[in-house]
């Protein structure tokens, strides 16, 4: 690996940044200590920052040289409404809170970054260092996108990264295209009429209704869209009566939906509307249907994959980078900023947990586990390629 040297000297100090994250872990848009720690970090580097968009997102903004190009670097900053069950010094201090998705580290990674780049400023042009809000479901991208980021930071393009366990630690993988899934999510209640158990033909029974939807929803997968096109339908709550010998009144379905492209979104969302409406009526029953679309598919741009697998290269050795993983049906807020801009949002392997010191918890050290951590290993690594990212796309005259 080429890892850049000031950033290896320097690593105890993001570690210990990153493990103070880890300790104070703060939900969607409550990430104000955070907020905080990266808006002292970038000043008392000599980085001006902006405050406020997307509520408590920072971003840093280095320029050097007198070129017009820009590019964009985005860390996310919260964490999840779970209980942490490691025990080590860093482990969380707020009951029901912790970092279990990596986003400590995400943060150090881009802070150790930045230190770098203001330090030594090997580039010519604007970076901008994007430190978000709320990725777990609350859309910080999108909020911050809506606060103006892209008027006020006009960048030519935006790249992200998350560690990803299972991946050989240092190791990064991306594919170009759709690489995580829209998610979304629906509600069904069919409205029949209670009776008794034993007298079935005086009312309507909803549960009836609600299994022959759900048998038919899938057909929708199987039988309805191409099967070339990748889609998953899944019903995760089915709810319905309080007794063993009464006909409930109505019948309640919930789940989500996950598509890489949004032709095979418009075609699910539609059929299962129509599905749900024309089974309710031939059984006398109505269906109510609400269909809440989350976040968009991820879909990276060819020509910034094309970049970023470049610099992969040239900071871990080919041998280190996957340029077609396979893409995953998780859902990532990242998404709103490729449909913003052009960029690229890529993995880095967190390993297989065997980074673990004393303390850890028992369980799997994956994404939102109580026993997970994020791999401090990765620190010299994720911030010695973005600072590659940055002077390789940004280079200075001659
Ligand atoms: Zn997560
Ligand atoms: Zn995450």
């Amino acid at each position: 690996m080429k890892l850049v040297d000031p950033i290896i000297a320097f690593q105890s100090e993001i570690q210990q940044i990153r493990r103070d994250l880890h300790a104070h872990p703060e939900l969607c848009y409550e990430e104000q200590r955070t907020s905080d720690v990266v808006a002292d970090k970038l000043t008392q580097w000599g980085i001006p920052v902006i405050r406020g968009l997307g509520v408590t997102g920072v971003v840093g903004i280095i320029k050097n040289g007198t070129s017009e190009r820009s590019i964009g670097l985005r860390a996310d900053m919260d964490a999840l409404p779970m209980q942490e069950i490691n025990t080590f010094d860093h482990a969380s201090r707020h009951p029901g809170k912790m970092h279990a998705c990596g986003h400590d580290g995400h943060t150090a990674m881009l802070l150790g970054a930045a230190k770098h780049l203001a330090e030594h400023r090997n580039f010519d042009g604007t970076v901008y260092l994007v430190f978000q809000p709320a990725e777990e479901g609350g859309a910080g991208a999108k909020r911050m996108i809506e606060d103006g980021l892209f008027e006020q930071c006009p960048m030519d393009a935006i790249y992200g990264m998350h560690n990803w366990p299972g991946i050989p630690a240092g190791h990064m993988s991306v594919v170009e295209g759709p690489m995580m899934a829209s998610s979304n999510e629906f509600y069904l209640t069919i409205k029949g009429k209670g009776a008794h158990a034993a007298q079935p033909h005086k009312g309507i029974d909803p549960v009836m209704v609600a299994v022959q939807i759900a048998q038919s929803w899938q057909t929708i997968i199987s039988r309805q869209k191409s099967p070339l096109d990748t889609a998953v339908l899944s019903i995760t709550q089915i709810h319905a009566g309080s007794a063993t010998n009464v006909i409930p009144d109505d019948a309640k379905m919930v789940g989500t939906v996950r598509t890489f492209t949004w032709p095979v979104l418009d075609l699910i969302e539609q059929r299962m509307e129509e599905i749900a409406r024309h089974t309710a009526a031939a059984f006398g029953a109505e269906a109510e249907f609400r269909f809440r679309r989350n976040y968009p598919p991820l879909v990276n741009h060819p020509a910034e994959t094309r970049f970023a697998v470049e610099v992969m290269k040239e900071v871990l050795g080919a041998e280190r980078v996957d340029d077609q993983v396979e893409p995953t049906m998780g859902a990532e807020d990242f998404a709103y900023f490729l449909q913003a801009k052009p960029g690229c949002y890529m993995f880095i392997g967190n390993g297989e947990g065997d980074h673990r010191d004393g303390g850890h918890g028992l369980g799997p050290c994956v994404l939102h586990n109580g026993s997970y951590d994020f791999n401090d290993n990765l620190l010299p690594i994720g911030s010695s390629f973005w600072v590659r990212m940055v002077e390789k796309s940004l280079p200075l005259a001659g």
